[in-house]
């Protein structure tokens, strides 16, 4: 394990080199204020509020990593988890919720708190335990003498929220960027592109320092900054390249599938060199993931304009 309160540079396994077994065993402690710490177990990444009497997490992550998490909150902090938040209702980030509450001093008075569509979200698709108190969008509750904010941004999933602790400077919203990295392929299975960057502006909008953002390094305003600057240059790179191949493909296949199947091929040559020239340095991986931005984008592009 890292333990690493000195505000230093931290890299993570991937970006290091490490194999596929050196990062699931990578645990990385960092303390972002005075009462809010940053854990990455494995790759996944939670927020923890250090309390008078016990901690508050956000996001329990997977069983596996929730069992980590509770031995470094005890070995580390001293403390025990008396409240979870939920970021989203996705199964990777919450489903350790329930061995937490087996594993706590707190037992099954742990409280759960998440945005109401985040609630509904878990209950209709069971992948966690659900919620025990649940907010309206934009509400504020107070933990131990810490706020914390929860608005529903979406992009990622409808129920993605922005948990924001004010006096602390310190956001949490997962699944939208990735600093230090090129975003995920296909962004994560976004709603679509203008819900993702409608979220992304609502994230830079929002007043904070640093930023947990569930993977890759720890976050900055410039990493909103520079994912947005991105999605405007991939709008503006795949239009040129959609009415240029529009253009040239005409109706020549022989199904309409094969004729999609061309466009597709043809509007991702169009556009993928001139965007890895410019971005492939500031976002690291690129390569990998820049045809599904392009097909996202296409999407975006052909089925509402612009
Ligand atoms: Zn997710």
């Amino acid at each position: 394990m890292t333990l690493d309160f000195d505000n230093q540079v931290v890299v993570d396994a991937y970006r290091l080199g490490g194999t596929p077994a050196v990062r699931r065993e990578l645990e990385i402690v960092r303390r972002l204020s005075a009462r809010v710490v940053f854990i990455e177990i494995g790759g996944y990444q939670c927020t923890l509020v250090l309390g008078r009497e016990s901690a508050l997490l956000v996001d329990p992550l997977d069983t596996g990593r929730a069992a980590r998490v509770i031995k470094i909150v005890r070995e580390t902090f001293g403390l025990e988890i008396s409240t979870l938040v939920y970021s989203h209702m996705h199964w990777d980030h919450i489903s350790g919720a329930a061995h937490v509450m087996a594993e706590s001093r707190y037992g099954v008075d742990v409280a759960i708190h998440a945005a109401l569509s985040c609630a509904e979200g878990v209950a209709s698709r069971q992948t966690g335990v659900v919620p025990s108190v649940v907010h309206a969008d934009g509400e504020s509750f107070d933990f131990e003498g810490t706020t914390v904010t929860l608005s529903v941004v979406g992009g990622h999933t409808p129920d993605l929220t922005l948990i924001l602790f004010p006096e602390e400077q310190v956001a949490h919203a997962v699944d939208l960027i990735h600093p230090g990295q090129a975003e995920f392929f296909d962004f994560g299975r976004a709603i679509d592109i203008w819900s993702f960057e409608r979220a992304l502006d609502a994230l830079a909008a929002a007043s904070w320092r640093v930023l947990c953002a569930g993977h890759g390094d720890i976050g900055w305003p410039t990493d909103v900054t520079r994912a947005q600057s991105y999605l405007r240059d991939l709008r503006a790179v795949t239009a040129a390249a959609v009415d240029e191949a529009v253009v040239v493909q005409g109706v020549s296949a022989d199904t309409p599938n094969s004729r999609a199947d061309i466009l597709r091929r043809s509007i991702r040559d169009g556009a993928r060199t001139a965007l890895l020239a410019r971005w492939s340095v500031l976002l690291p991986g690129l390569e990998y993931t820049l045809d599904s931005h392009i097909d996202r984008m296409a999407d975006e592009l052909l089925y509402f304009g612009g």
